[in-house]
């Protein structure tokens, strides 16, 4: 009988510690990652997305429901990036800890400068970056920002390890700060660099490491390729010396190719979210496999 109760006890401690645990649900892997780097072992975190998916149009599956009915956080990126897809999954998730406002929802746009942010919302021409560009994790440079507002939120829902996520951001922010310089050192080839992207996806990396975005593949974000707009593209990105072309994996190769081997240029294929290469497996890995991947597009 002894036994059993100290069965009964260890099961109730170990049921404690489970629940004890902020259950985080991250929209996109990379937000994802950072997570698990401030909340370390006080969280569980959990991401929708996958990397191999595009971020504007992810599917939704009905397992995700479930998902964020038992969240206690939900960290998105905002800017309408998961717009089409997140806010009926959250309504039909019944959970008041993530609503929008709840102190459970965590917002990280809110607290970086946006590219391409219009006068005027319009989605009239089905641009899917009505309000501003969204696609900010590929500037290492916000990192520092949108950990400290995930910091602050766990802080905010578990007060009792509030030190513990100040430490992880301090953690964070030291070896963020390391690989900032090494990748400025490592970018200098890319610098004055002009390229076309398939979408307006890794303007922030372009802008960080002084790469010149010349176009797009895409009309307006969201929109496909259309063969006026290509072939009003290609004469001019050829007589500007467009030297690369960049394209998520999960997107269609053939007109990226065609536009490249058009002008002359090598078509370089970059995940623009965590988990879109294998070796992507972090928020620091995918900015390194990035401008790894740009300087070999370089090479002869
Ligand atoms: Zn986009």
């Amino acid at each position: 009988m002894k036994q059993f109760f100290c069965l009964l006890a260890a099961l109730a401690l170990l049921t404690g510690a489970a629940h004890a645990r902020l259950n985080v649900v991250a929209s996109l892997p990379d937000f994802a990652s950072l997570a698990e780097d401030i909340g370390g072992d006080k969280v569980k975190v959990t991401s929708l997305a996958k990397g191999t998916e595009d971020a504007h149009f992810v599917d939704a599956k009905p397992s995700f429901i479930r998902v964020l009915n038992q969240a206690d956080a939900l960290i998105e990126g905002g800017a309408e990036l998961e717009q089409g897809w997140l806010p009926p999954l959250v309504l039909n998730a019944r959970n008041p800890r993530i609503l929008p406002n709840a102190p459970g929802h965590i917002v990280l746009a809110r607290g970086l400068k946006l590219l391409d942010v219009p006068t005027k919302l319009d989605r009239s021409q089905g641009d899917v970056h009505a309000a501003g560009n969204p696609h900010f994790n590929l500037d290492p440079g916000n990192f520092q920002a949108m950990a400290a507002t995930i910091a602050e939120a766990f802080a905010r829902l578990d007060a009792a390890n509030a030190p513990h996520y100040a430490a992880n951001l301090k953690r964070f922010n030291e070896r963020l700060a390391g690989r900032l310089v090494e990748w400025d050192k490592l970018a200098v080839p890319l610098r004055g660099v002009k390229v076309i992207t398939y979408h307006k996806s890794f303007d922030y990396l372009a802008a960080r490491f002084g790469l010149e975005v010349f176009g797009q593949i895409e009309p307006k974000p969201g929109i496909e390729p259309t063969p006026t707009h290509i072939n009003t593209l290609i004469p001019q990105a050829k007589s500007a010396g467009v030297k690369l072309v960049l394209m998520e994996p999960n997107r269609a190769r053939k007109t990226p190719q065609f536009v490249a081997d058009s002008i002359g240029a090598r078509l370089v294929v970059c995940p623009g979210l965590v988990g879109g290469a294998p070796e992507a497996k972090s928020c620091f890995e995918l900015i390194e496999f990035d401008l790894r991947a740009l300087l070999k597009g370089l090479q002869p």
